[in-house]
């Protein structure tokens, strides 16, 4: 279940929290990858300048620490 959160710039995402991604992603707090299978975070602005659409294209993947400790 999305909820939201304050997250990177005050700003407003949406926070969803996954199993896995089929692909490693980098993290955006760490810099480190998050490994194919690894529970994260993935979160996206609701704020976006270019509207809501945009702000789920720019999501990002976020280790649960890394967000959770608000590496940003
Ligand atoms: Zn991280």
């Amino acid at each position: 279940m999305p909820r939201t959160q304050t997250g990177p710039g005050g700003a407003e995402f949406t926070v969803r929290h996954v199993r896995g991604g089929d692909k490693p992603y980098t993290c955006p707090g760490c810099h480190r990858v998050i490994a194919v299978g690894t529970p994260h975070v993935v979160a996206w602005s609701n704020e976006s300048l270019f509207g809501a659409d945009r702000g789920l294209e720019e999501r990002r993947h976020w280790h649960t620490s890394c967000w959770e400790r608000r590496l940003w």
